[in-house]
Formats: structure tokens, C-alpha cells, sequence
């Protein structure tokens, strides 16, 4: 390309780095921007003055999330551990065990899913009151119409409607809501629940095997993915602040503005959060007059506490990752291991875990040692081994506002990766997209998606090529063709329940 377009994109998490990579590689002059000192976005991973590791919650890596791993494998790094088993505690103890599913015999999903854990507590009958909600499954095949009919539900109003035990959704898919959508049964979407439970647990039998970094993901994928991108020119801006999007008389983007400085562009992508989105719109002298960018104030989002503990001696602690439910009503939390998960924390003397809360609103007002307090007695309640252990530092780190809530009736004012402003793209997790992936592998594909239109916009460059997620296993394929069929046999006459 002689004369290399210029383009900003805006938040350096997986989606704003995402479209930066793609775009460098294709010749553009491309600069990031990030608002805080660090890029990653919620993934980010810093140090503590003790030169501790330190990140806003430990992240998993599915097995579905294949243009992440293809990435990696690109940018030659090796920053995962091998895929883990989980244990599920609620303040009785252990009350499950996850295998790793690939290495079991593979059977017709989501048969695996439901067979192959080991239940210590939960009856056989609760366990088979799920059966109903396939029919969900089938029905839901994220399609705007799919998600407009399911969007108007609770994902606890559909739990009860397909008939599943109180118990079974207490003990199960209640804490699957808290760790996958960050939010309990009533306040998250219905149709939410079904496509992330579709791509986490129930497509296909391996789907929820999952590997972790053997770091922070800041200094095991960030840092030399960004060192790729400067290499081939592109420029990555920590400590800049967006507030406003310049429109130009045409209505096409010119550009953004950062506190007194102006950095002008012939496209913009935004990889910003809702929560930075509805900043920006709501500070901005343009944004307002467009309807699509005025709605994102109907949007939500979710507080997380993530707690790492340093302990005086070892704990034995059977398996690196770990979740409980039960423990407080409306909110989920995991624990991990770091001693078997990081390198870092290898040979260190004592323990360290990390301990994540999702939806922990009442826990931000708490002080750090309040917190402290409440997460070594719930681990004593899991572990009972963890009464001898002696906290000797610790780190919180509070993200209020920090990941997106899909709050029923929210898909209506989410936004696509094309908007009204020709040459402004969205990227991001909440951002809509039919590749059927969630969290880092969303925000990473919405980030490709918005290179994608960006290189369509100018007709310049190559597209990237986007793995789409595995196609449905042939008997939910037909299962939704015959529902499909009768749907659209019965519209006539049938009113649409
Ligand atoms: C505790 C926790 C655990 C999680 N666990 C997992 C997990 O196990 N697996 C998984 O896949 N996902 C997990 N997630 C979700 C995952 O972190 C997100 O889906 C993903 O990181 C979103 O990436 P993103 O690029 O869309 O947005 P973000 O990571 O939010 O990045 C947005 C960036 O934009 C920047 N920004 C905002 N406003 C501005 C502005 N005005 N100007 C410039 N920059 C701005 C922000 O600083 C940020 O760096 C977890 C999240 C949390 C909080």
C-alpha cells in the first residue's frame, strides 16, 4: 500500500488488539489507544511494588477458543498449562468433580456433559430433570430471531418453564450463570444463558475442557503480541483516554479526541467495554445525536472482586481450579491454585490462590481485610486444610462496573460491529456476532470482524480468516432443521409462545 490509511482503534483488550494486529499485517497505520497504563484490558496483569504478579482475575482458555489458540501458535508462545479437571465446593465440601472430556470415549452431546462428572451429593433425579431444557438448546441457534424471543426471559423464568429441579439449578446451573455471565438466574437473559451454555458445556463433549496461562496473561500473551505489533509499525498508546469520536459535516468519523489531544484517522474501531462506551457517548459532543450510541445507557454492567492471597505454608489442594456456590446468594466465585498453574509460583515456599467473585457488588464497599477474612473462611469451609494456613500478603483488586451484564431485554440496545457512522466499527465481548463465541474469544473475533469491514470499507488488504465455531453435531443439526420447520409451519396459525 503506497499511501497507508490511517486508522485509531480505541482499548487494548482482545478486541481492540485483535483489529490492530490484523490491520498492521495489512499495511495500515494503525494506533491504539488505551486508557489505562496497561494494555489487556480485564485481562491485564501487572506487578505488585513487591514485584508480585498481579491481574484482575485469572482467565480460562476453552477448548473451543481455536483463533485464540491459532494466534498464539502463530506468534510462537507457549503460555498455556495442559487442560485441568475442576472440583465444585459449596460450604458442605466437595460436591463435583469435572473430568477432562476429551479423554473420555466421545459420545453424542451433551450425553458426556451429563454422564461423565462425578456428583457427590446431587440425586440422579435432579440430574435428569435438565433433559427438558434440550429442547431450548435446539430452539435457540443464535439467530437474531432466536435471541429476540429468548431475550424478553429470565434464564431462571426458563430453568423453571423447562421443568428443572430447584436443586439441580441451585447446585448447578445457577453457579454456571455467576462464572459465565456474571450475574444470578433472574437477572441474567435467557437467551444469554443458552448460547453460552450451547458454546461452554453442551455443543460438543470437549467444550469445556479448558487450559489457563502459566502466567499472567498480560506478560505471557500481551506483552509479546505488542512487541509484534510495534515491530511491524504499528503504535500502542497506554495512559490515553478517549472522550469523543469526531463526525465530520459528511457524518463519517475524523478521527478521536484524547483530553487536549487529537488524533485524526480515516477509520475508527472502537475495543472499548459498555461501561467505557457509555463514558465516551455520554461525554461526547457527536455520539448523542445518534440514537444507536444514546441507547447504550440502557445497558449494565457487573462489579468483580479479585482477591490473590499469599499463605505461609503449603495447602494441599486436589485440583488447580475451583468453584463454590452456595456460599452467598447472588454471586459466584472460583479459586485456583497458582503454585500448579504459574511458573512464577512453582517453588514458592507457601500457597498461593487466587480467588475470584463475579457479581460481588456487596462486596466493594467491604475494607481489604473484611475481604480477606470472608475469603479465607469460605476456603476453610471448601478446604478444611486451609485452618492452618497464615495469610502473609495479599492483593484486591476491586473492577467495579467491569464486565458486561446481559441483562434481559438488553440485546435490543447492543450494537453491531457496523454502525450508522460508515467508517466507525465496534469490537468488543457484548458486541453482536453471529460466530456463536463468548468472552475472550468474542472480544477477540468481534476484534477480527471490525478489521474485516475496516478492509472492506477501503477494499485494501486481505481479510482475516475467521475459524468459525465447530458446526452443530448431526443430531441437533436435524433436531433444528424439524424445529425450524415447524416453526415456520405453525406461524400461520399458532400464536408464538
Ligand atoms: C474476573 C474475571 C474473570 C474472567 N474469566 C474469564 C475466563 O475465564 N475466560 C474468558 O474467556 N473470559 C473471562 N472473563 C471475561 C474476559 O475478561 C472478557 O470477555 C474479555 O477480556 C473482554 O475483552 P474486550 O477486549 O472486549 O474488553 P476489555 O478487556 O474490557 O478491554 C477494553 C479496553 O478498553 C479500554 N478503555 C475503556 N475506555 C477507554 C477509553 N475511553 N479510551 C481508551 N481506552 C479505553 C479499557 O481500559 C480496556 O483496556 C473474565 C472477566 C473477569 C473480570
Amino acid at each position: 500500500m503506497s499511501d497507508k490509511k490511517k486508522i485509531v482503534v480505541i482499548g487494548a483488550g482482545w478486541a481492540g488488539l485483535g483489529a490492530t494486529y490484523h490491520l498492521v499485517k495489512q499495511g495500515y497505520d494503525v494506533t491504539l489507544l488505551e486508557a489505562s497504563p496497561y494494555a489487556g484490558g480485564l485481562v491485564a496483569g501487572w506487578k505488585t511494588p513487591q514485584g508480585r504478579s498481579i491481574e484482575a482475575g485469572i482467565h480460562g482458555f476453552w477448548y473451543p477458543y481455536q483463533n485464540i489458540f491459532r494466534l498464539v501458535r502463530e506468534l510462537k508462545l507457549h503460555p498455556f498449562t495442559p487442560f485441568t479437571r475442576s472440583n465444585q465446593y459449596s460450604p458442605f465440601g466437595l460436591e463435583a468433580s469435572s473430568p477432562i472430556f476429551q479423554e473420555k470415549p466421545i459420545l453424542p452431546s451433551p450425553l458426556g456433559t451429563f454422564i461423565y462428572p462425578e456428583f457427590y451429593r446431587l440425586p440422579l433425579v435432579d440430574r435428569l430433570s435438565a433433559l427438558p431444557l434440550m429442547y431450548g438448546l435446539v430452539d435457540f441457534d443464535n439467530s437474531q430471531e432466536a435471541w429476540y424471543r429468548y431475550d424478553k426471559v429470565t434464564a431462571r423464568e426458563l430453568f423453571r418453564q423447562y421443568g428443572v429441579s430447584e436443586r439441580l439449578y441451585n447446585e448447578s446451573f445457577e453457579p454456571m450463570l455467576l462464572v459465565g455471565l456474571f450475574a444470578p438466574g433472574e437477572q441474567c437473559s435467557a437467551a444469554a444463558a443458552l448460547g453460552m451454555l450451547y458454546y461452554f458445556i453442551l455443543a460438543h463433549q470437549p467444550n469445556f475442557d479448558v487450559v489457563w496461562c502459566r502466567g499472567t496473561v498480560g506478560e505471557k500473551i500481551f506483552q509479546p503480541w505488542i512487541k509484534k505489533i510495534e515491530e511491524l509499525g504499528g503504535k500502542v498508546l497506554t495512559n490515553k483516554r478517549v472522550t469523543d469520536i469526531m463526525i465530520d459535516r459528511e457524518g463519517k468519523a475524523g478521527g478521536v479526541v484524547c483530553a487536549e489531544e487529537v488524533f485524526e484517522a480515516e477509520a475508527v474501531i472502537s475495543g472499548v467495554s459498555v461501561t467505557g462506551m457509555k463514558k465516551i457517548v455520554n461525554n461526547s459532543q457527536n455520539l448523542g445525536k445518534y440514537q444507536e450510541f444514546r441507547q447504550l445507557n440502557n445497558l449494565g454492567a457487573i462489579d468483580i472482586v479479585a482477591v490473590r492471597l499469599w499463605f505461609d505454608k503449603r495447602i494441599n489442594i486436589p485440583l488447580p481450579s475451583n468453584a463454590g456456590f452456595g456460599f452467598d446468594r447472588t454471586t459466584g466465585w472460583t479459586f485456583f491454585d497458582l503454585n500448579t498453574l504459574h511458573d512464577q509460583y512453582k517453588e514458592e515456599e507457601g500457597s498461593v490462590i487466587e480467588v475470584d467473585f463475579y457479581h460481588a457488588n456487596q462486596l466493594l464497599p467491604m475494607s481489604d481485610e473484611e475481604i480477606i477474612k470472608k475469603v479465607h473462611q469460605d476456603l476453610i469451609l471448601c478446604i478444611p486444610d486451609f485452618v492452618s494456613g497464615k495469610i502473609v500478603d495479599y492483593s484486591v483488586v476491586r473492577v467495579p462496573q467491569g464486565v458486561t451484564h446481559f441483562a434481559p431485554g438488553s440485546y435490543q440496545h447492543l450494537l453491531k460491529v457496523n454502525t450508522s457512522i460508515p467508517n466507525l466499527f465496534m469490537s468488543g465481548d457484548w458486541i453482536i456476532t453471529n460466530h456463536g463465541s463468548w468472552s475472550q474469544e468474542k472480544a477477540y473475533v468481534t476484534g477480527l470482524e471490525a478489521a474485516n469491514q475496516t478492509i472492506n470499507y477501503f477494499k485494501e488488504g486481505k481479510s482475516a480468516n475467521i475459524i468459525p465455531v465447530e458446526k452443530d453435531e448431526p443430531h441437533i443439526e436435524i433436531a433444528r432443521i424439524i424445529n425450524r420447520n415447524i416453526r415456520s409451519l405453525t406461524k400461520g396459525f399458532l400464536p408464538d409462545f
